[in-house]
Formats: C-alpha cells, sequence, structure tokens
C-alpha cells in the first residue's frame, strides 16, 4: 500500500488549485448569485489540460491515471461544485464512456476534440418521467436505413444548453426493457437537435443545467455506441466513472467547510473565547475531519482498481453514498458553526449546502446507493466481467509507463 501522491498528483492539484483559486474565486458568489454559467472558465479548464487529463495521450489526452481525476474533481470542488460537475460530466460520464465502449473509429472522431475542450460532452440518461428507474425511459429510436430517428426529451442534464456532443440513451426495443435500450452519440447539430436551461436552481447555480429534446432526430447509424441493446450496461458503467468524480468532488466540499470553519472559529468570540474553544463546535469540525479522511481513503481505492482495470461498481457507489451524505452533513454543520452570518452568502458556507444537497440526489440517489450497498453485502448483487472495460493505467496505446 502506498498512500504516497505521485509527482503526476501534486502538479495535477496545484494547477486545478491555483485555477480554481485565483481565476474563479474571486468571482464565484457573483456569479452563483446571478445564475451565471461563465463559459472562458471551461475554455480556461481545456487549456491548462484539465478536460482530458484520463485520456490516453493517443487521443490527446493528458495519459495520467484515474486518481488525478479524483485530485482534480476534489480540488475544484473545494471552490465551487459547479466547476467539478464539468469534470464528471464532460470526462467521467462522457469521455471515458466513449473510451470504453467506442470503436476506434468513433475514439478517434470524438475523443481529441473532447480531451481539449475543443467539443464538451454531455449525458442524456434522465426524462421527465424517468430517474432512478431508468426502464422508465420513454426516449426512442427506430433504424431507418443508414441513420436511426431518435424521439424523446431528456431533462436535468448538467451543460445541455453548453455541450457539443451528447450520449443519449433510448429504446430500441421496448419490450426488452433494460436489454432493449441503445447509447447513442448525438451532436448537437444534428437535426431535430433543441436544448434549453433550467432556471431557479437550488443549487450548482453557477454551473449550467437544462432540457434537450429530439424530435425526430437523425443519426447515422454509425454513432450507435456499443451494440443494440447495451445501452443500460453502457449508462451503468458510465455511472461508475460520474459517481468517482462526485465522491471525490463531495471530499473536496468537505475540505472547504473545514478550512471555512477553523477560520471562522477562531476569530468569532462568545462568551470571552473564540468559539473554536467550546467542545460542541469541536465536534462539528472533528466529525468533517474524520469523514474528509474516509472519504478520499474510499475514493483513492476506487481509483486504484480503475487503474488496474477492474471492475470497481460497488467500491464507487460505497464512496459516492459516503461522501455526498458525509459533505450534506459537513456543510449543515459549517453553516451552524458560522450562526446567523452563516444563513446569508456573506460567507461561501450556505452555497456549500445548497450545492452538497444535488450530489445527494443525482447520479445514484442516496437511497438507490444504499440499496446496493445492502444487495451486494446480502449477496443479492454481483458484478460480472463487461464485454468491454474501462483500459486500466498505463494505458498501453501509447507506451507510457506508470
Ligand atoms: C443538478 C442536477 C444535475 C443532473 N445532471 C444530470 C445529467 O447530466 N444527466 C442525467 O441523465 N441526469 C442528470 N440529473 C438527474 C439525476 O440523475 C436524477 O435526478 C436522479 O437519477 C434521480 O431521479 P429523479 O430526480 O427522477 O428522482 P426519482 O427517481 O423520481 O426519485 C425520487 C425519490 O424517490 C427515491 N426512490 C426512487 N426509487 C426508489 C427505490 N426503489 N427505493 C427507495 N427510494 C427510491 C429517490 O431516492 C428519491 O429520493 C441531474 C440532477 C440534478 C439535480
Amino acid at each position: 500500500m502506498d498512500f504516497a501522491p505521485s509527482e503526476d498528483h501534486r502538479m495535477v492539484r496545484r494547477i486545478a488549485r491555483e485555477f480554481a483559486e485565483k481565476e474563479v474565486a474571486p468571482h464565484i458568489r457573483e456569479h452563483d448569485e446571478a445564475g451565471y454559467f461563465d463559459r472562458r472558465y471551461l475554455d480556461r479548464m481545456g487549456e491548462l489540460g484539465l478536460l482530458g487529463l484520463c485520456l490516453p495521450d493517443k487521443y490527446g489526452g493528458g495519459g495520467l491515471d484515474y486518481i488525478s481525476l479524483a485530485v482534480a474533481s476534489e480540488e475544484l470542488e473545494r471552490v465551487d461544485t459547479s466547476l467539478r460537475v464539468v469534470l464528471s460530466v464532460h470526462i467521467g460520464l462522457a469521455s471515458l464512456g466513449i473510451l470504453q465502449w467506442g470503436t476506434e473509429e468513433q475514439k478517434s472522431r470524438y475523443l481529441p476534440d473532447l480531451a481539449t475542450g475543443k467539443r464538451v460532452g454531455a449525458f442524456g440518461l434522465t426524462e421527465p418521467n424517468a430517474g432512478s428507474d431508468v426502464a422508465a425511459l420513454e426516449a426512442t429510436a427506430v433504424r431507418d436505413g443508414g441513420e436511426y430517428v431518435l424521439n424523446g426529451e431528456k431533462t436535468w442534464i448538467s451543460l445541455a444548453d453548453v455541450a457539443d456532443t451528447f450520449l443519449v440513451f433510448a429504446y430500441t426495443d421496448k419490450k426488452a426493457r433494460h436489454r432493449g435500450i441503445s447509447a447513442f452519440i448525438v451532436e448537437r447539430g444534428f437535426p431535430g437537435f433543441s436544448s434549453s436551461s433550467i432556471h431557479g436552481k437550488m443549487g450548482v447555480r453557477a454551473g449550467n443545467t437544462g432540457s434537450f429534446v429530439l424530435q425526430d432526430c437523425r443519426v447515422p447509424a454509425s454513432n450507435l455506441l456499443g451494440e443494440e441493446g447495451e445501452g443500460f450496461k453502457i449508462a451503468m458503467s458510465c455511472l461508475d466513472n460520474g459517481r468517482f468524480t462526485v465522491a471525490a468532488g463531495a471530499t473536496g466540499l468537505i475540505q472547504a467547510c473545514i478550512e471555512a470553519c477553523v477560520r471562522y472559529a477562531t476569530e468569532r468570540r462568545t462568551f470571552g473565547v473564540p468559539i473554536g474553544e467550546h467542545q460542541l463546535v469541536q465536534r462539528m469540525i472533528a466529525h468533517m475531519v474524520r469523514d474528509v479522511e474516509a472519504c478520499r481513503l474510499l475514493v483513492y481505492r476506487a481509483g486504484w482498481l480503475k487503474n488496474r482495470g477492474e471492475r470497481n461498481t460497488r467500491e464507487t457507489a460505497l464512496a459516492k453514498w459516503y461522501a455526498t451524505t458525509a459533505s450534506f452533513e459537513a456543510a449543515a454543520n459549517a453553516v451552524q458553526i458560522h450562526g446567523a452570518y452563516g444563513y446569508s452568502n456573506e460567507y461561501p458556507v450556505e452555497r456549500f449546502l445548497r450545492n452538497s444537497k444535488g450530489a445527494v440526489i443525482y447520479e445514484g440517489s442516496r437511497e438507490i446507493l444504499e440499496i446496493m450497498i445492502g444487495q451486494y453485502a446480502l449477496g443479492l448483487r454481483q458484478d460480472r466481467p463487461l464485454r468491454r472495460s474501462l483500459p486500466g493505467w498505463p494505458f498501453e496505446e501509447d507506451g507510457r509507463q506508470g
């Protein structure tokens, strides 16, 4: 067991932290208040190599390991969740989905632009009547010669109004239930595609979330990802990577709560002493410290399994469940420690609380993950090897050694 971060991990942490602290933190309160998504941050993340950091060199990525993705997610969410959401969706859900399931032609066509941020990726699974219950999807895809014709509506899609390349899940055979769902790579420019933004969100207000409609949207048959009927498995394997980044981000949010609370508890005085000298305040901070350390161990272990090219659905689900519930609790306690000041946006902790709630709902709600972990424990759920696995690290194609 080696707990030491590599040179690459240190470098990624430094780059992500400097970007988030220097370029985003000074404006985040204003952007959050206005519900403004600043497109320039995406471009900067592309320039800094953050949008392709764990894609193989061969496809224009940074060739780094999956723990680097966790480190970047942690550092970005330490400043604001909306930054980490970009990594979750663009890398975790979309790019790694294409890397795992794409043909060589699809990977060569899409990954180089995704790796640099020239194209932005998104993931369209949820619909107005289908969230946790994926089999309830209503979107359909009908083969017509060399194309599929897609119809349906996707909602609560991160980056819906920003992205260019969408993984979309639709039924090619409704009667076959889960086994009748297929996955497609859909480009914004395909005829019949339109998107819109959702306003009035509780959190992630500096990020973009929206809906898109597919109305007789014609998708070349060559954009089917995997085989017909493999869509459910593809969606779940993408979630293994998305959830990993959500768990890492939640760890960064707890870290931000600790830093804000230690600062405030040292300055604010009641009954003649700094509030940090009261044991009940110390307890809330101690819980945050316990959880940030536990989350890192869970997240990095899931990343270690990814590096080895091993199935990690259970470990990633456990990390995401634990980290997101812990970060919600940490943020609620961070507001508590700040008293009335914590209840206004004069301090960042109220934003942390609003942002932390979303992660308990998306990419597998708390309840769905809890059920999964219970089922694993009882032997009611087992993971079989997938037809295509996420490449382990070091990536073979580019000859890079870890
Ligand atoms: C900010 C944000 C960003 C998002 N980004 C994306 C995205 O990029 N792409 C995408 O496809 N989706 C995205 N989503 C959607 C998200 O994945 C869904 O909200 C999530 O899957 C839950 O589905 P739902 O909201 O329909 O809730 P439902 O599935 O209707 O569940 C409602 C409640 O019932 C509980 N519940 C449901 N089934 C059970 C059960 N069997 N046992 C016990 N409890 C149960 C749930 O845990 C939840 O508490 C996003 C959501 C948010 C809030």
